[in-house]
């Protein structure tokens, strides 16, 4: 065990655009950052294809393209950018332990947590089959590629009631797909979806297939009211059930709300255990943007070295 434990000054957990911007900054301000890139490389930019939001791209970029240069980015000012996954760790006093695939141990002067989030699917084999091929978590990223198209949405929470309204901007009607006679949005949000002409709401509906052979061409849906099918003619089909951030091996060390949402005192990363800063989507359940994610892996590599500077280590 004891050769397979080593000890460094910041550790960075996670490898989207947070972990990888943390990674900069904590490497030119020689915080010698070792990165542990997690389950998916990139995180879930990794999955979309072209973001054309993200600024400094004015011809916009490919998802993964823009990670592979985030993290050359952040190789080159020196961080030390490993595979391998957090699976466990122990923050009762400094330096904090994280286990590496349950088999290597770092032991971390500083922890900055950027684990980011997953969104939900529902589950279909058509949805993963069509996914980047119409069906996508994101309308911010991918609404616009369906302009003045027909598109469906599934969900009814605020971020579907949200996504949704964004939508209606975009694409000529938007047919939400809501599985119960309510929705869980918030009444202003829902008020603003009931007010806006080109949202059609379907009630007590569910998704049994998304359709296309090579992209979505059509939903079909089921009213569990009157036990009948019908398909949508539709260029995409967003899927807004809810995100899970990546918090879990967390649970117990540090605060997080009802879903798992690490907290972090307003406008700092700092989470409650003094050294250990969290950043991006596992943080963030209202913004969840590359742009800001890598804004607050930003502040935590600042916070960071504060700390670190403070306490003379
Ligand atoms: P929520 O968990 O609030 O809502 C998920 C929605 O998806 C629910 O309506 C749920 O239905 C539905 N759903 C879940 N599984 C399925 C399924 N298999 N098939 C069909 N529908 C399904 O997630 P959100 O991402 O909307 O919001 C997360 C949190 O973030 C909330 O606290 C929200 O208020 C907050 N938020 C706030 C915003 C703001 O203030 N501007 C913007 C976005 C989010 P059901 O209701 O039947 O369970």
């Amino acid at each position: 065990m004891e050769n397979n434990t080593e000890h460094v000054h910041c550790l960075i957990i996670g490898s989207g655009p947070a972990g990888y911007t943390a990674a900069i900054y904590a490497a030119r301000a020689n915080l010698k950052p070792v990165l542990y890139q997690g389950i998916q490389p990139g995180g879930q930019l990794t999955i979309t294809t072209e973001v054309e939001n993200y600024p400094g791209y004015p011809e916009g970029v490919q998802g993964p393209e823009m990670m592979i240069d985030f993290e050359k980015q952040a190789a080159r000012m020196g961080a030390d950018i490993r595979y391998g996954m957090a699976t466990k760790v122990d923050f009762m006093e400094p330096p904090f332990k994280v286990w590496i695939d349950e088999e290597k141990l770092i032991t971390a002067d500083s922890v900055i947590i950027s684990t980011g989030a997953s969104a939900k699917w529902l589950g279909l084999e058509s949805e993963q089959r069509l996914n980047g091929y119409g069906v996508s978590a994101c309308a911010v990223c991918d609404g616009f590629f369906f302009k003045g198209k027909e598109v469906a949405i599934v969900g009814a929470g605020d971020t579907a009631a949200e996504e949704a309204l964004y939508l209606s901007k975009l694409c000529s009607t938007v047919h939400m797909l809501v599985r119960r006679d309510q929705m869980r949005a918030s009444k202003i949000m829902q008020d603003r979806v009931f007010k806006t002409e080109n949202i059609k709401v379907y009630w007590n509906t569910s998704t049994q297939e998304v359709l296309g052979e090579k992209k979505v061409e059509a939903v079909r849906i089921m009213n569990h009211e009157t036990n009948t099918t019908a398909d949508i003619p539709v260029s995409a089909f967003f899927v807004a059930i809810g995100h899970k951030p990546n918090s879990d091996i967390f649970k117990g060390w540090l605060e997080m709300d009802d879903a798992g949402y690490l907290l972090t005192t307003p406008g700092t990363s700092k989470t409650i255990i003094e050294g250990v800063f969290a950043a991006g989507d596992v943080q963030d359940k209202i913004y969840r943007q590359a742009v800001t994610a890598a804004g607050s892996g930003c502040m935590a590599a600042l916070d960071a070295e504060r700390y670190l500077a403070m306490k003379g280590i």
